[in-house]
């Protein structure tokens, strides 16, 4: 059976006792969570949820994360997970795209109300008919979100048995939703085959435990495919344990490294910032003892960070390379073999990759051309897109946006986007859909939006604007427009008024100039 769950099956079957989570105070073994996830796949039958039905799930780095995410998977149904920052609205068109029939949502806190924004969503979408409450209080049978049912009410009667779905490895086990290059959100289709293959395959990146038992940290965002590969996937493949962080603070990701003698961290560069720039008081001999790897990917890692990594916590950054279409891990610099710094490595086992021109002619020697990939990784398509699937496809290969060069070793370099994306603080933002918000506001005539060099986020996204004649509009007036309708990480944080846009002969905007 190809069930991504046999993952935490078998660790259950083998290490039933051993941490397979930790949160706050809070300890979980192994069988405790593969219990809980049978209740929840037993939970979706009773509520008339198939194999191939979509279960959305709206939840930071807690324990619910894989309560939700292995149980629906152990009922042969497709994870949905969404960004907890997006607004009701842009919740509200995944569950439309993805045909979700249940939601589950953390309750959140008062500044970020997740549950509030997930109910409404949920209550305009007649498609979807199950609404499960994940409150903050483990037990909770009485949720703080009006009108809705929490997971501890809804599981009472639950038997903690199930035989998980005998799913096939091209059945889809998620959908991870990603804009690409035409700003419209798109559900890559990711299979048990793919994530399980990425999970064993990237494992080799965290090879030689000293003693059998790694304890990662898990901070990266696990809806977002980076962390959960990296930091779910990886880890219960090796029976370790994961502590979970819901939300990235430089101080707190030490004192967990301290308290539970982290052996393995994966990041986006911003947070190996963090934890560089943290000030507090910590044992940095017991960090840096146990702390035996290291991995970066998702964006650019300056080489500055590098070289205080290895002199703060005493290893050697791991950078890799992937994304959401590809499961997501692509290539790597191995330990065991070699690395190279500021290289993304090379493909891993099972996988290839080539570098191509514009009409996907092969680019022979060192290039640049743009990454092609093809193997295990590589998704099954976008969920009802055909035409996007199309345009990124060819024979197999999979055209990933990102121009890179390629030494005679094959160390790939990259070089420079052809997506026209910003990533900031980790984060993808893409100006299309800013774009189309802004250009929205009657006092807008041309708006581009581009990523500027940003010290902490990276990048920091800034709006250029050619406003309406005989209109009158503020900056901080665009700014609140579009923090209205977008989550908090997208909106445009800069606007600059200007008469002209640089342009090319076709009206294409020069981004790389406003750059
Ligand atoms: P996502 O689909 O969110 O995983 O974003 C994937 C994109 O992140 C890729 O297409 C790259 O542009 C970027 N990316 C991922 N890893 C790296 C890396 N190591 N260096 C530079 N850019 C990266």
């Amino acid at each position: 059976m190809l069930n991504l769950s046999v993952l935490l099956e078998d660790g259950a079957r083998k290490n039933p006792e051993r941490d397979c989570l930790v949160f706050g105070d809070l300890r979980l073994n192994y069988t405790t969570v593969d219990t809980i996830t049978n209740q929840v796949a037993n939970l979706l039958v009773s509520r008339g949820v198939r194999p191939g039905d979509r279960v959305a799930l709206v939840c930071p780095n807690a324990p619910y994360f894989p309560f939700v995410y292995f149980g629906a998977l152990k009922a042969g149904a497709v994870v949905v997970p969404l960004n907890i920052l997006l607004t009701s609205r842009e919740i509200a068109f995944h569950l439309e795209d993805s045909g979700a029939s249940a939601l589950f949502a953390f309750t959140g806190t008062e500044d970020l109300p997740t549950g509030e924004r997930a109910f409404a969503a949920y209550n305009e979408v007649d498609t979807c008919t199950t609404y499960i409450d994940l409150p903050p209080t483990p037990g909770a049978t009485e949720s703080t979100v009006d009108g809705a049912e929490t997971l501890w009410a809804a599981l009472a009667q639950q038997p903690g048995h199930f035989e998980a779905v005998q799913t096939g490895a091209e059945d889809t086990a998620v959908l991870i939703y990603t804009s690409g290059t035409t700003g419209q959100p798109k559900g890559a289709k990711l299979s048990h085959g793919n994530l399980l293959f990425n999970a064993v395959a990237s494992d080799a990146l965290f090879e030689g435990a000293d003693n059998g038992h790694d304890v990662f940290l898990s901070v990266l965002p696990l809806f977002h495919i980076f962390g959960q590969t990296t930091m779910m996937n990886c880890p219960l493949y090796r029976h370790g344990t994961m502590v979970l962080q819901a939300r990235f603070d430089g101080d707190e990701a030490l004192s967990l490294m301290e308290r539970e003698g982290v052996t393995i961290f994966a990041g986006v560069p911003t947070m190996y910032w963090g934890l560089l720039g943290a000030t507090g008081e910590h044992d940095m001999e017991r960090i840096t003892s146990t702390l035996r790897t290291a991995v970066s990917g998702g964006a650019a890692l300056p080489s500055e960070v590098v070289k205080n990594a290895k002199e703060k916590l005493g290893v050697e950054i791991l950078e890799g390379y992937g994304l959401s279409e590809t499961s997501p891990v692509v290539s790597f610099n191995n330990p065991k073999v070699k690395a190279k710094p500021g290289s993304i490595g090379r493909p891993i086992w099972g996988v290839e990759m080539k570098l191509v021109d514009s009409e996907f002619n092969d680019v022979e020697g060192e290039g640049p051309g743009e990454i092609a990939v093809r193997g295990h990784c590589v998704m099954q398509g976008y969920h009802n897109r055909p035409d996007a699937t199309a345009q990124v496809m060819h024979n197999g290969w999979f055209r990933t946006g990102d121009i890179a060069r390629r030494d005679d070793e094959g160390f790939y370099f990259i070089v420079d986007r052809s997506k026209d994306m910003i990533i900031r603080g980790g984060y993808n933002v893409y100006p299309r859909e800013l774009e189309e918000v802004l250009m929205a506001h009657p006092g807008v005539s041309l708006a581009a939006v581009v990523g500027v060099p940003h010290e902490t986020h990276g990048e920091e996204i800034k709006a250029y604007i050619i406003p309406e004649e005989g209109t009158d509009i503020s900056e901080q007036g665009l700014i609140d427009w579009a923090k209205d309708q977008l989550a908090s990480y997208k909106y445009p944080r800069l606007v600059e008024f200007r008469d002209t846009l640089p342009m090319t002969a076709t009206g294409k905007i020069l981004k790389r100039e406003l750059r």
